[in-house]
């Protein structure tokens, strides 16, 4: 069999640890909405409500290694480009109909991520009963930390997330403010789709969201997983 085009590249995100060479490939990423009550809140919503799915190409992965700074292309189109910290699960192990229970040996590791949000496109997409892909999965749309292995991240209920733009703090919440688990997100995720090795799931963000621009830093981190630098350039 031969191509007729080269084939493109796999994304990849760095692993943290000693390897600087190892990486992890990506297959999907999988993102889930308003998933912390205080952003269903200021999102409009009623703090309680079924979580739902959108999805970024894997190619929209700005990957950036602890200690470096990555550089985000301020996006086309939008005047009100978002930031939305959030903890990445990275899948190891694929599955369907993985009962909540078993969900945490599926996973690889962990990550800090921003999903970044052309909040004015999604706006009008809301209103328009239109789909999120030209909001949510544009390109570098999805910064990200180097993935934790699983046994080496430190995760409980009281566990710090939190993003920073310019030394200020605009994002902070913990983990046990999720509304649906990491166990509970697998188990829906994998109830719509096959999980495959190489996934990764985008859990939702904590109250804060707000815009940004070029010249920006934005700072996130998550304790016990890792922490994440990037700011934002002209295009
Ligand atoms: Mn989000």
């Amino acid at each position: 069999m031969s191509h007729v085009l080269t084939a493109p590249p796999i994304a990849t995100v760095p692993v943290a640890g000693t390897d600087p060479d190892a990486t992890f490939p990506v297959h999907r990423i999988y993102c889930v909405g308003r998933n912390y009550v205080d952003h269903q809140i200021e999102m409009g919503g009623s703090g309680r409500e079924e979580p739902f799915f959108f999805m970024k190409p894997a190619d929209a992965v700005l990957p950036v290694r602890e200690g470096e700074t990555g550089r985000m292309h301020y996006p086309s189109l939008t005047s009100d480009l978002h930031h939305e910290v959030e903890l990445v699960v990275a899948i190891g192990k694929g599955g369907r109909d993985i009962p909540a229970e078993s969900a945490l040996a599926h996973v690889w590791g962990y990550a800090v991520g921003i999903d970044m949000t052309r909040r004015d496109l999604q706006a009008e997409a809301k209103k328009l009963g239109r789909p999120w892909c030209t909001s949510k999965g544009f390109d570098e749309s999805a910064p990200i930390g180097a993935i934790r292995p699983a046994a080496e991240c430190y995760l409980n209920a009281a566990t710090v997330i939190s993003l920073d733009v310019n030394n200020a703090k605009r994002q902070h919440s913990v983990i046990g403010k999720l509304i649906w688990s990491v166990p509970e997100i697998i188990a829906k995720v994998s109830a719509a789709w096959t999980l495959q090795p190489g996934d990764l799931i985008f859990t939702g963000t904590p109250e804060g969201v707000a815009k940004v621009g070029i010249g920006d830093t934005l700072a996130a981190r998550i304790d016990g997983v890792g922490s994440l630098r990037v700011q934002l350039v002209e295009r």
